[in-house]
């Protein structure tokens, strides 16, 4: 079976084309700023903008024609509105024109499964760390539930929230990664209740101290060190309540060498696998989307043409249909 998975949640319009579990091509595109974070409706238009050139790239590295395609799987939920429509035209309009299956994917649930198909985590627990998402996540019965989360913004936003004070531009993560390494620590608030995590008072208070005439390099270093070792937290409580002996790291922040060394230092400790998806799939792509279209179509799931999008579906309101 081939699906062509498209992404366009957030930053980046994405193509891949699955064969089953092999990925035949995987083309992305992504919206960026040099000053500023995302401005919804111009993530959208560069979506529009760039779609087909995207998705026709991914054909021919799949050395495929649209007519081999057996499903389009697309991302329907969660997201900015505006960029979620410019995806789901887009794979209504080769869908319906080309009469092949549609399938709206929820985003987060297809990083999660990703998450499995890369690595060989049989049934983790999840820390999931993107722009808008910070959860801790397992799968029990049927769903997969939230175990703890951000009660305001994901460590992505909190992190490229900072560095647009300081002008790091977007996406500022990786940029404050290699500022951090010249840094030394300032203490600041560490916010852990009960399970959840909050991060926005903690950027507030950086920014103030910013303000106030400290080192860029310094609140780099001490933000990462503050937030990662309250992630850590949770993530060691959760493997300790689940019983659970795998841990998987997903999603954008997951590229960061810092947070991996100390959830991979919590796992040691507690004889547990720690997994990292390669850094080339823990961001936005569209492999995933492909992927979790075709478990889902296979295990029943077909969508129309009239598909709406689902801007605010949480991870734990989809019911896991397939093995
Ligand atoms: P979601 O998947 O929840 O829709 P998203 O689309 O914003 O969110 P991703 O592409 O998974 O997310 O991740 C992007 C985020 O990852 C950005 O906030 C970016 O700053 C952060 N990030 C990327 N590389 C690093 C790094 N090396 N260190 C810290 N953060 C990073």
């Amino acid at each position: 079976m081939k699906c062509l998975g498209i992404e366009g949640t957030a930053h980046t319009f994405g193509a891949a084309i699955m064969d089953n579990k092999k990925i035949l091509s995987d083309i992305r595109d992504s919206y960026k700023t040099k000053k500023g974070g995302i401005i919804p409706n111009d993530a959208a238009n560069h979506h529009r903008k760039v779609a087909d050139k995207v998705i026709k790239q991914a054909l021919k590295q799949a050395k495929l024609t649209i007519k081999d395609i057996n499903l389009i799987s697309f991302s329907q939920s969660p997201g900015l509105a505006p960029c979620l429509i410019a995806t789901r035209d887009k794979a209504v309009e080769i869908a319906k024109k080309n009469k092949i299956p549609i399938i709206g994917i929820n985003h987060c649930i297809s990083h999660l499964t990703s998450g499995l198909l890369f690595t060989k985590a049989t049934n983790p627990v999840f820390i999931f760390v993107s722009g808008a998402n910070t959860q801790i996540i397992s799968l029990e019965g049927n769903k997969f539930r939230i175990f703890g989360e951000s009660l305001d913004i994901g460590l992505g936003n909190a992190l490229d929230k900072f560095g647009r004070e300081i002008n790091l531009g977007f996406p500022a993560g990786p940029k404050m990664e290699s500022l951090a390494k010249k840094g030394k620590y300032i203490p600041l608030t560490y916010t852990v209740k009960g399970m959840d995590l909050a991060f926005s008072g903690i950027i507030t208070e950086a920014i103030t101290k910013f303000k106030k005439g400290e080192k860029k390099q310094d609140l780099c270093y001490s933000l990462q060190e503050t937030l990662f070792a309250m992630l850590t937290e949770v993530s060691e409580r959760a493997l300790a309540h689940t019983q659970k002996n795998e841990l998987v790291l997903i999603g954008g922040v997951a590229a960061n060498k810092r947070l991996c060394n100390m959830l991979k230092i919590m796992c040691k400790e507690r004889k547990a696998k720690f997994f990292n998806v390669p850094l080339k799939y823990a961001g936005d792509n569209a492999v995933m989307i492909a992927y979790q279209g075709i478990l889902e179509y296979k295990s029943g799931k077909e969508d129309n043409y009239n598909i709406d999008i689902i801007p605010n579906l949480r991870t734990d309101e989809v019911m896991v249909t397939w093995k």
